[in-house]
């Protein structure tokens, strides 16, 4: 059987007996090129964190994917040669013939889905600096990649490429091609985004070159033209050849002929692909977090590119509503949904509109912790699924729960997300699910937080659960209900599961770089006293950190309300940690736009009668601030005050139920470790926290040559 054959019979017409009418249109297979997809969902390529050192990690983490009905399931960023070597980020490889196996996983655990498995073929010109490999990063014209984060920082400015570099460049994109084609993926990509080379030869800033790949727009290209020739060329009809470009800066500069060079771009090369993957520029504006960007924000970028080619064209805009889906569609703005971010929060998003269930979806927050895995370099997290990543190393599937054999009550106390995800999981998993709230709403922090400029998206993390846990015979929930020790006897509880959180200290900074001692005034506040609306004064001090969004969000939250603001921070941004959530650029514009006066470096040491002494972190230059009050944002402490009464209570009823400490009354945390901490404690019930599998590389020996730094041509020929 040819390969060609193979594809068609990927996949069954999906049953539409149960879809919405009008969501239908989103399981229409499409052709794309030589394959034909089986519907709408196309989950577009993302970074996973999971390199080739975890192969099985990964196959069950895209594999599941395809199994929740992304018709088009996509790889990361792979590497074509060792020049294009991101390390220490995470990044995949097709190098040599021993990397083919490894993604052979992937394909195989995407296609007994009847799923399309695409690879996203990329080279990262002046972008990668080449750490390990220690090979001259490449660029059309030696222009450098000069970040602003120390963690994309790096000392090796790249190579002007010859003409010669040029023909080793396509020669590498034709061999990983070639195992690429051997590892079974359908949809092979060339990278023209993101900075990366093929976007380097597009624009004119990077692209000073005055041969035939540099000036005029035709010249420019010409290399990513080049690129998908070649890759086509290689495939001979297997593989359906895509383009990923971005957009933005292109879309941004007029031109004579066209209305814009995206507009030439995509005019020149119309059909030269079989596919058009379109895109923003950068992480930030390309993955842009729900606090600064909607649903949909590409499409003013992207809505042109469908009028100038008849190619079919995926795109993304963090969807997760099926309306704004098929309107999508129906407006002729993209063939196929692209999905990252809304398929790692739900994997079964397309299961779940095809069998008329989209109630159910657990839509992605736009919180970006996923892309923060990426940044620190390990796999793949997810504050809305904790099943993330998890799907091989602990079996946690996201829509299937072993069933206890003894289905005994739990008391969860605490509905935040700790305790709302511990209740969904166990009543899924067939316990007695009793869960009790204090206050009168669910949600615990996220209730709270969600009330704050811009986080409104984030209360998704209580609805979703909250909504589930009304839809379960096997769940009572009380809210009002605050727990003391001496009540829970009588609940008749197997399990008690302590979900109470943490509270904000006023604890100051050391520059020992920990907390210090409290600073204790009536005229300090934490954040619940800002929830609570308790700050007073008109001048006001937030002192973060925690430097995370939470001092930022404050600062603008009272600014709105007309005070007048000033953040200080011992780290060196404001809400220094918002870069791994592509965050920081949009809270220096927000706190900008509200008149927020910004220190950083700078530690607070006291305040006293109006005044608020600070210095320098560094060279203790010291300044002072007139105030009326200050907000800290720094240290939390759990809210294991019950926890400790309970567990002498315990010793004293000789044990007959098992106490449990999770999320942030275990250690305190982001909502991501709450949630996860929640769903571990109830798979354990049924013995399931026991699995932790540690993937291994697949090592055969790596025939791949040397690269002799002498002899140039010898290296590129390799
Ligand atoms: P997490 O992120 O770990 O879920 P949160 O602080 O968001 O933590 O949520 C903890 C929840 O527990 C809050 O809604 C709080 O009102 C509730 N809570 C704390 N102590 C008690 C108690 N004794 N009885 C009932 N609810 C409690
Ligand atoms: Fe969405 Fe946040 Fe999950 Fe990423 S981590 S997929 S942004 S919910």
């Amino acid at each position: 059987m040819d390969k060609s054959e193979k594809k068609g019979s990927l996949w069954s017409k999906e049953d539409l007996s149960a879809c919405h009418p009008s969501h239908q249109v989103l399981f229409e297979p499409i052709q794309i090129g030589p394959v034909v997809a089986r519907n709408r969902f196309y989950q577009v390529p993302h970074a996973s964190g999971m390199t080739e050192a975890n192969p099985r990690v990964r196959a069950a983490f895209r594999g599941t994917k395809a199994e929740g009905g992304w018709g088009v399931v996509s790889t990361g960023a792979v590497s074509i040669h060792p020049s294009s070597d991101d390390s220490p980020l995470p990044f995949a490889r097709l190098w040599s013939d021993a990397d083919v196996a490894s993604h052979a996983m992937t394909t195989e655990a995407v296609h007994q889905h009847g799923s399309l498995a695409a690879v996203e073929l990329w080279h990262g010109g002046a972008v990668v600096m080449n750490r390990t490999s220690r090979l001259p990063p490449l660029s059309p014209s030696g222009i450098s990649w000069s970040a602003t984060h120390i963690g994309f920082m790096g000392q090796h400015r790249p190579k002007k490429m010859t003409e010669t570099d040029i023909d080793a460049v396509l020669q590498w994109q034709r061999l990983a091609t070639r195992r690429a084609l051997d590892a079974g993926f359908d949809i092979l990509y060339v990278y023209a985004g993101m900075g990366y080379l093929g976007y380097e030869f597009l624009l004119p800033e990077y692209n000073h070159r005055k041969d035939g790949y540099g000036g005029a727009l035709e010249n420019r290209v010409r290399f990513v033209r080049e690129m998908l020739e070649v890759t086509r060329d290689e495939a001979g009809g297997r593989a359906a050849v895509a383009l990923r470009i971005s957009l933005e800066e292109l879309r941004a500069k007029p031109t004579e002929h066209y209305e814009s060079e995206a507009h030439g771009v995509v005019s020149l090369l119309s059909d030269v692909p079989d596919l058009w993957d379109v895109k923003m520029d950068s992480s930030p504006t390309d993955c842009g977090a729900s606090r600064f960007r909607p649903e949909g924000a590409h499409e003013p970028i992207i809505d042109f590119v469908k009028t100038v080619t008849d190619r079919p064209v995926v795109g993304v805009g963090r969807f997760t509503s099926p309306e704004t889906m098929v309107s999508q569609i129906r407006r002729g703005v993209l063939d196929l949904i692209g999905g990252a971010r809304a398929s790692i929060a739900d994997p079964f998003l397309p299961v779940k509109i095809r069998e008329g269930r989209s109630d159910e979806i657990r839509e992605c927050i736009g919180c970006n912790i996923c892309i923060a895995s990426w940044h620190d370099g390990v796999p793949v997290r997810c504050t809305q699924n904790a099943t993330a990543g998890e799907e091989w190393r602990r079996g946690w599937h996201p829509e299937k729960f072993v069933k206890t054999n003894t289905p005994e009550r739990l008391l969860v106390i605490g509905g935040g997300p700790a305790g709302l995800e511990a209740a969904l999981v166990a009543a899924r998993q067939g316990f007695d699910v009793m869960l009790a709230e204090q206050a009168d709403d669910w949600g615990g922090r996220v209730l709270q937080e969600s009330q704050l400029p811009g986080m409104a998206t984030w209360r998704r993390v209580r609805d979703y659960r909250v909504w589930a846990l009304s839809q379960m015979g096997n769940v009572s929930m009380f809210t009002n209900s605050k727990l003391h020790a001496e009540e829970i006897d009588s609940v008749g509880a197997q399990h008690i599961a302590l979900a109470t959180g943490a509270h904000w200290t006023r604890r100051l900074y050391s520059p020992l770089e920990i907390p210090a001692e409290s600073l204790d005034s009536p005229q300090v506040f934490t954040p619940e006293d800002v929830y609570a609306g308790r700050i007073s004064g008109d001048r006001i001090l937030v002192f973060d950190y925690d430097n995370y969004y939470l001092g930022g969000v404050i600062s603008e939250h009272l600014a709105v309300q007309g005070k007048i603001i000033t953040y200080a921070t011992p780290a060196g941004h404001a809400s220094a940690w918002t870069f791994m959530t592509n965050e920081l650029p949009f809270v220096y514009q927000a706190l900008a736009r509200q008149g927020v006066t910004i220190h950083t470096t700078t530690n607070l040491l006291n305040f006293a009668n109006g005044r608020a002494e600070l210095e320098n972190l560094f060279n203790r230059t010291p300044l002072e601030l007139e105030i009326d009050s200050i907000v800290v944002v720094g240290h939390r402490e759990p809210n294991d005050v019950l926890y400790q009464e309970l567990m002498s209570c315990q010793q004293r009823s000789n044990g007959q139920f098992s106490i449990n400490l999770l999320g942030d009354a275990l250690a305190p945390g982001a909502i991501v470790h709450a949630v996860h901490s929640g769903h571990g404690f109830a798979r354990s019930l049924v013995g399931d926290e026991t699995i932790y599998l540690r993937d291994e590389p697949i090592v055969p020996v790596d025939p791949m040559p040397a690269f002799p730094l002498s002899e140039e041509s010898k290296f590129f020929r390799s």
